[in-house]
């Protein structure tokens, strides 16, 4: 091979360290920077309530924990693609919980399910079709790819459920502006509205994408954290030669930190040919999940009565706070889709607007910062999740606030929520029965707001 060169001194003068077009416009997650935002404050000694970052936040299971300290010495890497026994595991477990025919060989695990879905948007073919609101990711993701991301409007009237009209709608729009939509990603129980879509709704959802041809990313992190009133149905069980699942144990185990996560590809040629653009992807970035964790993730995904009377346990938990809030806020006036799962709440300040725009606040960007700066709450502006900006609504994480209202020591606060798990674990105690101070002083706070707006 030869190159030509060019004498040094025509070449462009430069520093080092430059950067590309689309890293110089890339900013950290919005959830990430307001959770390092919050523990800023604290440590400079400032009271704030946590509401802005989506954690879920139980102590490790103990069969979880030993399994991972057994898993020590595993140190060699892992397969690409993960464990078999694990990939096998995950299989099981969706056939289980979620009725999915999947085989273990269209499984792959990853350091977390947000990799996963960077990989896919980066190997899928086409643009990307979003609801707004969605979880603040997806889009940034779909833009590092390359790709175009067209908004599907929601409304909280019907608590954002997607309609096929609306679909089509965005489709036709897309088209029209030189576009060519190819995937769809939707998330239920949804983050941030808690939402979750009825089984009509993904049936007709699964039904549209395959008439139109769309690839559906269904990402199902909240799946096992449904409060109970809306059961979570997987658009896989009617399309499940369009449908990529992902899920993992962030939310499930509150394990986050862990970093494990899966998809689930259709067991069809052209699942087999994206399980390999994956894989060959995956190889070259993050080569393998940790094994130890994959290891103990075995035995998370493993039938087990303890492990799943924890996590429905914490569902529970999750459930009761959410609905909590939602009683709180709408008492206040204001509007809020009822959550079904996860532990999210997006209500809608526009009854506030009036008050809101006498002390100058207009977007949901200034509501959020007002009230973290004048009232000591952390949440996430509306227009993080793709909303217009001068929509005022906030998402309102309700999961950092289990704990007691004081507590001494770490041990102390875990010796809490391991109190408040087993109160939860048994089925016969009413929910309404949870203590859940810090849940109490933050609908007190919201009060104080409303009252200070009047
Ligand atoms: N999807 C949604 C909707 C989430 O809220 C999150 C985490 O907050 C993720 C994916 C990422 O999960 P993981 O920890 O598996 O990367």
């Amino acid at each position: 091979m030869s190159i030509t060169t060019t004498p040094s001194e025509t070449l462009p003068i430069t520093a080092p360290l430059g950067l590309t077009s689309s890293a110089r416009q890339g900013t950290a997650s919005a959830t990430l920077a307001m959770n390092e935002l919050v523990a800023q404050r604290r440590a400079a000694g400032q009271d704030t309530l946590h509401m802005g970052f989506g954690e879920a936040s139980f102590p490790l299971h103990p069969k979880l924990r030993t399994a991972l300290a057994d898993a020590a010495t595993r140190t060699s890497y892992a397969p690409v693609l993960g464990l078999p026994a694990l990939r096998q595991a995950i299989a099981a477990y969706l056939a289980r919980t979620r009725q999915l025919d999947l085989s273990a060989s269209s499984i792959i695990v990853a350091p977390g399910s947000k990799p996963l879905l960077y990989a896919l948007l980066q190997v899928l073919e086409g643009d990307l079709l979003l609801p707004a609101p969605s979880w603040v990711s997806y889009a940034p993701q779909a833009r590092l790819a390359g790709k175009h991301v067209i908004g599907v409007a929601t409304s909280p009237d019907d608590a954002h459920q997607l309609s096929a009209a609306a679909l089509s709608d965005a489709l036709a729009q897309a088209r029209a502006m030189g576009a060519n939509p190819r995937i769809l990603l939707v998330n239920s129980p949804s983050n941030p509205t808690g939402s979750m879509f009825s089984e009509a709704g993904v049936a007709a959802l699964a039904g549209w994408a395959r008439e139109n041809g769309i690839t559906l990313i269904s990402d199902e992190i909240y799946a096992e954290l449904a409060h109970g009133w809306r059961e979570h149905v997987s658009p896989a069980r009617f399309y499940p030669e369009g449908t990529i699942v992902t899920g993992g144990l962030s939310k499930p185990v509150s394990a986050g930190g862990w970093r494990l996560g899966y998809a689930t590809l259709p067991a069809t040629e052209s699942g087999v040919r994206l399980l390999t653009a994956i894989q060959a992807l995956a190889s070259e970035i993050w080569s393998a999940a940790a094994t130890p964790i994959q290891q103990a993730a075995c035995v998370a995904f493993a039938p087990d009565a303890e492990i799943e009377a924890y996590v429905r346990a914490s569902a529970r938990v999750h459930g009761e706070a959410a609905q909590r809030m939602h009683a709180a806020l709408v008492s206040l006036d204001i509007t809020c889709p009822r959550p079904a799962g996860a532990f999210y709440l997006y209500p809608d300040f526009a009854s506030w607007r009036p008050a809101l725009a006498a002390r100058g606040i207009h977007t949901s960007e200034e509501l959020a910062r007002h009230l973290l700066q004048e009232r000591g709450i952390a949440t996430l502006p509306g227009v993080a999740f793709g909303e217009p900006p001068d929509t005022l609504r906030l998402r309102l994480s309700v999961s950092m606030l289990y704990g007691p209202a004081t507590a001494a020591t770490g041990d102390e606060h875990e010796a809490a929520l391991w109190r408040l798990l087993t109160q939860a674990g048994d089925e016969h105690t009413p929910t309404s029965a949870l203590p859940l101070p810090l849940l109490g002083a933050a609908c007190a706070r919201w009060t104080e707001v409303a009252q200070a707006l009047a």
